[in-house]
């Protein structure tokens, strides 16, 4: 039996997919390239922004056809599009099952471990009491794509109700991973090779194990960088995501003193309007994330900050809109992942807010972030002509290998040698463009 895991989203929804792979290896399924070849299709799907939930809609149809060739096909839907729990076609009462009909089991991700029961009545696999072993989520040791560059859950669930969020109504509330056990996975990926470890987490600074240190003074979030940050062989240290509100001092302050803390910080401000911060439930202000950015930029002048913004959301008048515009301008932000708000079923948003600003409206001011951080991220790139930066290979194609540096920057340089992957190599920058950097490899 062949399986297809075709993955949406953040980086959460990877690192489950790595761990979802694990379960269908140990129940005896092969790997294969396309989904039109498998005998069981799983989608890792993401709702948090817009066309989500229409891309998987979408696939009603195809997925109908390829049932008529292959009638051993089943499909199953995990992520943030599920809403009622976990089970089968008839036993389990989630809303996709009316959305799509060809779809035969759905499972929140906490819920991985009944998947080996579900897959024993559908396609009759044996070695599911054998994977009940794994006892829960968090003991599975993940399949990784790319073992010099790892993804470690650390929590999962979030207490936060943003306006616009269906995570925590999907995967429930926060529950973290014991400091121990994080530990022993990034030790044995160290082993295998590891070099990168990116902690995830829908709100990492809330971090709150059962093995945390009662006597420190720093938040369990900080003594967990530190542990990690003592493991040898890890150089770099990114985490996802950072709430504004949540974010500590301790935490900053770690920056410069720990040799794995990297110069890049991704922290979703989502709007640069108090007003339209407010509807949206976030909690803060555009001072408080101002403080941060001065904060980190005091410990690290040349750090690279990223963030979220959501255009178009319930309301947003022109001059709250322009407010997101000046805050990306006034602070530099070099990297906006940018999204334009779409009603997601089952939020406060969609309750009691109006979905009220046109399309039209909302691809102009997507168009126009998009434009604006062009500019500041080739401004930001320009530091790095003539300086030798450390790139991590993470690919070698079309005469070009390439990996990101310290900064999150995408650098390539001429090769063609597949060996360099998972390798740090050293580059002279002599091409800073808007996503990316050029340059030829230094001993
Ligand atoms: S912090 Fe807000 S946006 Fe992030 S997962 Fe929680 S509810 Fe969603």
């Amino acid at each position: 039996m062949k399986y297809f895991i075709q993955t949406y989203g953040c980086q959460m929804n990877y690192s489950d997919s790595e761990r979802l792979t694990t379960v269908l290896k140990k129940l005896g399924y092969k790997e294969c390239d396309h989904y039109n070849k498998a005998d069981l299709i799983i989608l890792n799907t993401c709702s948090v922004k817009q066309n989500a939930d229409n891309r998987i809609y979408g696939l009603g149809e195809p997925f109908a056809e390829l049932k008529k060739k292959n009638p051993k096909l089943k499909i199953g839907i995990t992520g943030c599009a599920i809403r009622k729990g976990t089970g089968i076609r008839g036993e389990c009462k989630d809303q996709i099952f009316r959305r799509m009909d060809t779809v035969d089991f759905v499972f929140r991700i906490k819920d991985l471990m009944q998947v080996p029961e579900i897959l024993r009545k559908l396609h009759h696999v044996e070695g599911a009491d054998e994977v009940k072993d794994l006892l829960n989520y968090f003991h599975i040791d993940p399949t990784v794509a790319n073992i010099t560059q790892v993804f470690i859950p650390i929590m999962s669930g979030c207490n936060n109700f943003c306006a616009y969020c269906i995570v925590p109504y999907a995967r429930g509330r926060e529950e973290s991973r014991s400091m121990s056990e994080i530990l022993e996975e990034v030790e044995k990926m160290a082993k295998r090779g590891a070099k990168e470890v990116n902690l995830v987490g829908q709100n990492v600074n809330t971090y709150k194990p059962s093995d945390a240190s009662p006597d420190s003074k720093e938040t369990p979030f900080t003594q967990l960088l530190r542990k990690i940050d003592a493991v040898q062989g890890i150089d770099r240290i990114r985490f996802y995501t950072v709430h504004p509100k949540d974010m500590t001092d301790d935490v900053i302050n770690l920056y410069g003193e720990l040799k794995s803390m990297v110069p890049h910080l991704h922290l979703p401000v989502q709007s640069g309007s108090n007003s339209v911060l407010k509807r949206m439930n976030r909690l803060y202000t555009v001072e408080r994330f101002k403080e941060l950015v001065s904060k980190m930029r005091k410990k690290m002048p040349n750090i690279s900050i990223s963030t979220d913004i959501i255009v178009g959301f319930c309301g947003e008048a022109e001059e709250e809109f322009m407010e997101s515009v000046n805050l990306i301008k006034d602070e530099k932000i070099d990297l906006v992942y940018v999204s334009k708000y779409s009603e997601r079923p089952g939020t406060l948003a969609q309750k009691e807010l109006e979905d009220d600003v046109s399309d039209d409206v909302k691809k102009e001011r997507f168009e126009k972030i998009t434009e604006i951080m062009k500019d500041v991220s080739h401004e930001y790139n320009q530091q790095f002509l003539g300086k030798t930066v450390q790139v991590l290979v993470e690919k070698v194609a079309k005469g070009y290998a390439s990996g990101k540096i310290p900064e999150y920057k995408m650098c390539r340089f001429k090769s063609d040698d597949p060996s360099l992957i998972g390798e740090y190599i050293n580059v002279k920058v002599d091409k800073a463009m808007e996503w990316c950097l050029e340059g030829d490899v230094v001993a």
